[in-house]
């Protein structure tokens, strides 16, 4: 098994590539949300122009949003979410949710509560198994055996990262702050690695050198990281000489839905559903495809369906 053939088999790194950063999380929220036109886009976003452009360019690209004309005489163009952009809405709703439960002050800046007009009720969104309709959690996920092709897909997602560079989660006072946490982890693609071999059961420096065969202040760096924002707990099993293991914490843990329902997005819309490998869930023993649904009704969220309050609770 390895991480990195996982992840480049599943498609991750193409949906990272179109969903991965704070900017276009920040812009496909607003896009849910009903804003359609760039200057709104900017204001709300808080996105300077040149970046807006390049995520919309991208977004357009990669046929998640499509122009529409709106005005004849200014040839004014607004932009609607294509139906693999839609595809994309449960995944932000999860972001979402993720973000207000870890993250303390993403309440000043996200809407509290979510509002489902289907059955009138405040809007959890789960991601569970379409065959068996339960959660899906890490314990019930089984994976495959991946150790082949290795040289080749290392190839591909090292030339993948060298294209994306670090951002720091730490921004001026002016820009809206929201999903900043959720997107430094799974817009990184070597966080993310090191995220999804933690799922997989890795847990020794040493393994994660190898199972990701990433250069050792890389790695490093990441996992201090992964500790500082409490996505990993550090604990010795060794003195002489000092050693340490990098478990989950239950933060780190709840990111796993996220990440499969970005997998899933990957598969339908990406890979046409040619996965290339199948997880399988153990409750069911089918081959793993994830649904997001309502927990209180089980229908699956559309943006048309979900409103978003900000009162206090
Ligand atoms: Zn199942
Ligand atoms: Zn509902």
């Amino acid at each position: 098994m390895n991480v990195n053939s996982l992840i480049v088999n599943t498609s991750m790194a193409d949906a990272l590539d179109v969903i991965g950063d704070r900017w276009s999380l920040l812009v496909l929220r607003d896009v849910f949300l009903g804003v359609r036109r760039f200057e709104q886009l900017r204001k709300n976003t808080g996105a300077s122009r040149a970046t807006l452009t390049r995520r919309l360019e991208s977004f357009v690209l990669n046929d998640i949003l499509y122009k529409c004309l709106y005005s004849t005489t200014g040839k004014r163009f607004e932009y609607r979410l294509t139906e693999k952009g839609l595809g994309l809405f449960s995944a932000s709703l999860l972001s979402w949710q993720w973000e207000c439960l870890w993250v303390e002050h993403a309440n000043n800046v996200l809407p509290k509560r979510l509002f489902h007009s289907s059955c009138n009720y405040e809007l959890t969104p789960v991601a569970v198994c379409q065959h068996c309709k339960k959660n899906v959690e890490i314990s019930d996920v089984e994976w495959p055996d991946l150790s082949q092709h290795l040289d080749l897909q290392f190839q591909e997602i090292t030339a993948k990262n060298k294209q994306r560079r670090v951002r720091s989660s730490v921004r001026s006072g002016l820009e809206d702050l929201s999903l900043v946490h959720v997107s430094s982890l799974i817009g990184d693609r070597w966080s993310l690695l090191i995220i999804i071999a933690s799922f997989l059961g890795v847990d020794r420096y040493d393994a994660f050198q190898k199972q990701l065969s990433i250069a050792s202040n890389i790695l490093t760096g990441r996992l201090n990281l992964l500790v500082e924002v409490g996505v990993l707990k550090r604990f010795s099993y060794q003195d002489n000489p000092p050693r340490n293991e990098y478990r989950l914490t239950e933060k780190g843990k709840s990111l796993f839905p996220l990440v499969m329902v970005m997998r899933q997005w990957a598969i339908d819309w990406v890979l046409k559903g040619n996965a290339a490998e199948v997880l399988t869930h153990k409750c069911c023993n089918q081959p793993l495809v994830v649904d997001v649904q309502c927990q209180c009704c089980k229908q699956k969220p559309w943006p048309r369906d979900v409103q978003f309050q900000h009162f206090d609770a």
